[in-house]
């Protein structure tokens, strides 16, 4: 699953809004763990930080009806 930054709360990390990245996990906490494509790890926080799921087929913004579904199980485990 692809993520692209919007904003984050973190002002020690390098990953700046606008940045793309992997995203590894999400936890049961509201964490989503991501390792960005500098090969830095940042955990996004819930209603903390901001970002948007990018469609794996057209890089596009992830959204219903898109070449893929949200509810997709990878994401959901
Ligand atoms: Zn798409």
């Amino acid at each position: 699953m692809q993520i692209r930054l919007i904003a984050t709360a973190d002002p020690h990390t390098r990953v700046r809004p606008g940045d793309t990245g992997t995203v590894l996990h999400a936890d049961g906490l509201g964490t989503v763990h991501v390792r960005w494509d500098d090969g830095s790890t940042l955990g996004l926080v819930s209603g903390v930080d901001e970002w948007e799921l990018l469609c794996e087929r057209c890089g596009d913004p992830l959204v219903p009806g898109c070449c893929i579904t949200v509810g997709d199980p990878e994401w959901e485990r």
